[in-house]
């Protein structure tokens, strides 16, 4: 006997008729002689609904300012998409005679830190869901949400119910983490932009982090550092074709064939921002980034150039687009103590990485990068790189003839 944990998206819990196909799914796999916990989204298009809501009540009558809704009611109110399917789905299974209980994060706990939106997870005490399934029964988990301190509810930021399931797993210290979804496992690169992507049998954590943190939507980047972290072997798998393949996310060393690069990630949510002209003197990358730290940007990619007179240079980064208005105030307001010349921003822009751990083994990966990009015209704005990975910046226009010719260029067809 075995302990699963499955979690099932938002399009594969759409609707009741999907609810009752997931209920067949747990039931399979609880008839296997198995203990079962399942975490579920809320329906499609439900959290996006719920979002829009506490915009609009955050407006006041008559003004076009939007200001952000109070995070911790912003919370009370996305988590109830997921309150919802987790009801609903203990009662098809117990309508097919699956005895199931559904569980918020408060009842688990899910313990959570306190930053409301996007919490993150502290704990997962198993204890008392490890007896309910002792018993014989399903526990059916609402996914993307915790407990706070204070007792308040928490969501876990867009996406979350992977790291719920991925950490549920690990509470339980479950054999397996199943995540069924909309499409059949982890690709190469984006199958709606190239449709030559192949799907990988494995992938290892390590690679899968970096694919989720550059663009990929498959998995909450959360949810795999906690896959990582705990060692648990996760597959990802299709809700409508569950018997066709899946993709298993695991430790390196599991993996025969190291190809030189696994997958490409893109992204478009980024904003170029170039300050001009800055003075070249200790201090002045500690004059930017603070205040834009204190502003709760992120930053991402930095290149400053080397000053031509030793007494200015220029200094280009890059933030989400979602956080380019925040950044810009933040410069703006320090810009006296910082002392910039010129300020452009940009946010036409995109970021395209190639990801492998063979990269550690094969020299000359980023310059097949390089060459391609430049066979097809493209102008590369900004590098970064890591030991298994190279990342680009360039115009948003050429992101899919960037992703289609790297594909090619580093053999990821499909014969
Ligand atoms: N329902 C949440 C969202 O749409 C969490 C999730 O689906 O993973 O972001
Ligand atoms: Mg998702």
């Amino acid at each position: 006997m075995a302990k699963i944990a499955m979690k099932f998206g938002g399009t594969s819990v759409a609707d009741i008729e999907r609810i009752r196909h997931v209920a067949t799914l747990v039931k399979k796999e609880r008839d296997r002689g198995n203990e079962v916990a399942v975490v579920v989204s809320a329906m499609a298009g439900e959290t996006n609904k719920l979002v829009a809501w506490t915009n609009d009540a955050a407006t006041p009558p008559g003004s076009n300012k939007h200001p952000l809704p109070d995070q911790r009611e912003y919370d009370v109110v996305v988590a109830a998409g997921e309150q919802i399917t987790s009801g609903l789905l203990a009662i098809a299974l117990g309508a097919i005679g699956v005895p199931a209980r559904s569980w918020m994060g408060w009842q688990v706990p899910i313990l959570t830190s306190a930053t409301h939106g996007s919490a993150r997870i502290e704990g997962v005490d198993g204890e008392m869901m490890n007896e309910s399934l002792a018993k014989g029964e399903v526990a059916v988990v609402a996914g993307f949400q915790g407990v706070a301190p204070h007792d308040r509810i928490s969501t876990l930021g867009r996406g979350g119910s992977d790291t719920s399931a991925v950490a549920i797993a690990a509470g339980l210290k479950a054999d397996r983490c199943d995540i069924y979804t909309d499409v059949d496992g982890v690709y190469t690169t984006d199958p709606r932009i190239v449709p030559k992507a192949r799907r990988l049998e494995k992938i290892s954590f390590e690679e899968m982090l970096e694919m989720a943190s550059l663009g990929s939507k498959v998995l909450q980047t959360r949810s795999v550092e906690i896959a990582m972290l705990h060692r648990v072997p996760t597959r990802v798998l299709s809700t409508f074709d569950p018997d066709r393949g899946g993709t298993l996310l695991c430790d390196e060393d599991e993996i025969v064939e190291k190809k030189p690069v696994t997958g490409i990630a893109y992204s478009r949510d980024e904003a170029k921002i170039t300050l001009m002209k800055i003075p070249d003197r200790p201090g002045i990358a500690a004059a930017i980034f603070g205040p834009l730290a204190d502003a709760g940007v992120n930053v991402d990619m930095i290149v400053q150039n080397v000053s031509e007179d030793g007494k200015r240079t220029d200094l280009t980064f890059t933030v989400t687009r979602g956080e380019l208005a925040r950044a810009l105030a933040a410069i703006e307001k320090a810009s006296e103590h910082i002392g910039y010349r010129e300020l452009t921003q940009d946010a036409n822009v995109a970021k395209v990485s190639i990801i492998g751990i063979g990269m550690r083994a094969h020299p000359g990966v980023a310059q097949t990068m390089f060459r391609t990009l430049s066979e097809k015209g493209i102008n590369i704005q900004v590098i970064s790189t890591s030991e298994i990975k190279v990342s680009v910046l360039i115009a948003e226009e050429y992101v899919e003839l960037a992703v289609r010719a790297l594909h090619s260029a580093y053999e990821l067809d499909v014969a």
